[in-house]
């Protein structure tokens, strides 16, 4: 679990983006007017991916200090970037679904950035989260150190779905923070389709631009 101290040393009032404007919902309006939207989003396996930002300036310098730098209060941000996002669009799903890590990433890291996100965001919008269908269970390389060939191969079986009768119809909603070329959520989306599972999209933060696609890590 994550410890509450390490997500609240930031005034609650404070923008998390320029840490200096007052907010009273972590992002101010000057700050939040210079991410850059994206409105085409990709499909995947036949499947929506929904990316609300595209990953460049403050959406790339936050999601690096929060993934690689353990800032986690960004967690709250992003939920809220998200769960706006989600609102906006009249979204209607039943379960949110964080895009798992493999054990080792998660004991390298510490916390799973796509749960924490989804916590958060499902106490805005009401739906819960599950944690119990998706699991990562190859310690994938990073997809930006392989050549094209290698990249599709790299995740090739790194997933495997929990099959739960109840939910196999329910309106699932994987969340990720990043989207790159897009293998790695056709991967989960495949694995919880063979699963059984019906209805799937999915919906990350930021999108990279094309040029950056194989630079960003995982
Ligand atoms: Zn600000």
């Amino acid at each position: 679990m994550f410890n509450l101290i390490d997500l609240l040393f930031l005034p609650k009032n404070t923008c998390y983006c320029c840490k200096e404007e007052e907010t009273n919902d972590y992002i101010c309006h000057d700050c939040i007017k210079t991410l850059e939207k994206v409105e085409d989003f990709k499909t995947i396996e036949g499947s929506t991916c929904y990316s609300p930002y595209l990953y460049a300036g403050h959406i790339e310098t936050m999601l690096k200090a929060y993934k690689f730098k353990e800032q986690k209060y960004y967690g709250k941000l992003f939920a809220k970037l998200l769960a706006d996002f989600y609102i906006s669009k009249n979204l209607d799903y039943d379960i949110l679904v964080p895009l798992p890590l493999s054990r080792e990433k998660y004991l390298k890291r510490g916390f799973n950035q796509c749960e924490l996100i989804c916590d958060f965001m499902s106490k805005r919008i009401s739906v819960p989260v599950n944690k119990e269908i998706l699991f990562k269970v190859k310690d994938t390389k990073d997809q930006h150190l392989l050549s094209k060939s290698e990249r599709s191969r790299n995740l090739n079986s790194a997933f495997e779905a929990r099959t739960i009768e109840e939910l196999l119809n329910k309106k699932i909603l994987i969340v990720d923070d990043l989207l790159t070329s897009g293998y790695t959520l056709q991967e989960a989306i495949v694995t919880l389709k063979k699963a059984g599972y019906k209805n799937i999209d999915a919906m990350v933060i930021g999108k990279a631009k094309p040029e950056s696609i194989f630079k960003s890590g995982r």
